[in-house]
């Protein structure tokens, strides 16, 4: 899609289906789409209703979408009743319980957010692509439950350590045979890894096989001081850390593959995965999608490591090479 420059551009970060909306002055004229759809804004002279177009729709025809003024008020008055525009309420609120944390926490920069409203409405992005010797974009990988994020992480990191860095994490187990402190883990005891935890050191943490494993600032800043790509998979939490204009973080969301045949079929005993893990393989990876989406920048469906890895590699090569789409916020 061709982006002009003097047109305003947002991210939608609810989902809206006209012809369910009771409010519209005219449903044919409303425009539908999905959070994470980009619209491009043609009037805004309306203060109820905007004109927009789909980026990427080759329909020419602008169509009406709810100004954030507008759809604000709506949230605020339907609370409870978000079935009308598709909304998921606990997801609602636990990206908006997000927030609230985010802007508690003190010396933060400013974050970018749906127009300075409460809820998640829209997000004015703009084209971005880091100028030559700017530094490189951080690539932050979240996975839900099966995807086995780090090994990919890893594999994309050994095939090109010129390119590609780790930010190496912290852990509290024991370092195997061939591993080196600082290479592959920062090796700490747990009270260290405590004291660290209270520090605020890590952007987030979690506990593996009763030992614990978290990823520090410092640990990313030591890669990018390189010049190098930083790849990190985390806990989704992190993103309220990493969401900034001084990380502009790529955000990949890697799920595993899970066909509907597989489930309530014979077909998922052939895998050796029983019905009841697939299922919660998928409620994982839904869960992450509805607390999470609005933030991801990419969806990587993994069917198998080698594919998959073949597929984030042409992807990494994009984001340095394309314009993507970043809050506008994050340029200003
Ligand atoms: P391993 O002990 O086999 O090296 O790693 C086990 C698991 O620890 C990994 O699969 C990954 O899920 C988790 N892990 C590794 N690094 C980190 C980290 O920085 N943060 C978190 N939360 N988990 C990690």
């Amino acid at each position: 899609a061709v982006v002009e420059e003097d047109k305003v551009y947002l991210r939608a970060l609810f989902d809206y289906t006209p012809f369910e909306d009771k409010a519209t002055p005219c449903q044919e004229a409303g425009l539908p789409f999905k959070r994470g759809d980009l619209l491009q804004v043609v009037s805004q002279e309306d203060a109820t209703w905007w004109q927009a177009k789909r980026v990427g729709d080759s329909n020419l025809r602008a169509g009406l979408i709810p100004s954030t003024q507008f759809q604000e008020r709506y949230q605020e008055n339907t609370e409870g009743d978000y079935v009308n525009r598709g909304f998921e309420l606990t997801s609602l609120r636990r990206s908006f319980r997000l927030r609230r944390d985010r802007q508690g926490s003190p010396g933060e920069p400013q974050t970018p957010d749906a127009n300075h409203t409460d809820f998640l409405i829209y997000e004015e992005v703009t084209h971005y692509l880091p100028r030559p010797g700017e530094r490189p974009r951080l690539i932050v990988l979240i996975g839900s439950l099966g995807a086995r994020v780090t090994e990919l992480k890893q594999k994309v990191i050994t095939e090109n350590p010129r390119r590609y860095g780790l930010a190496v994490p912290h852990t509290t187990r024991a370092r195997k045979g061939h591993e080196r402190e600082g290479v592959e883990y920062h090796f700490i005891t747990k009270a260290a890894f405590e004291s660290d935890i209270q520090n605020g050191k890590f952007i987030e943490y979690g506990e593996y096989k009763d030992n614990l494993y978290g990823t520090s600032l410092e640990s990313i800043h030591r890669v990018l001081d390189q010049n190098k790509v930083c790849l990190v998979d985390v806990q989704p939490e992190a993103l309220k850390t990493l969401r900034t204009s001084e990380f502009k973080p790529y955000v990949i969301f890697v799920r595993p593959h899970i066909c509907d045949e597989q489930l309530g079929s014979s077909s998922s005993l052939n895998l050796g995965i029983s019905e009841e893990d697939l299922h919660e393989l998928k409620q994982s990876a839904e869960r992450m999608d509805k607390s999470y989406g609005h933030w991801v920048d990419y969806v990587l469906v993994k069917e198998d490591p080698v594919s998959a890895l073949a597929e984030l590699q042409v992807l990494l090569d994009r984001v340095q090479m394309e314009p993507q789409w970043v809050p506008g916020s994050w340029l200003r």
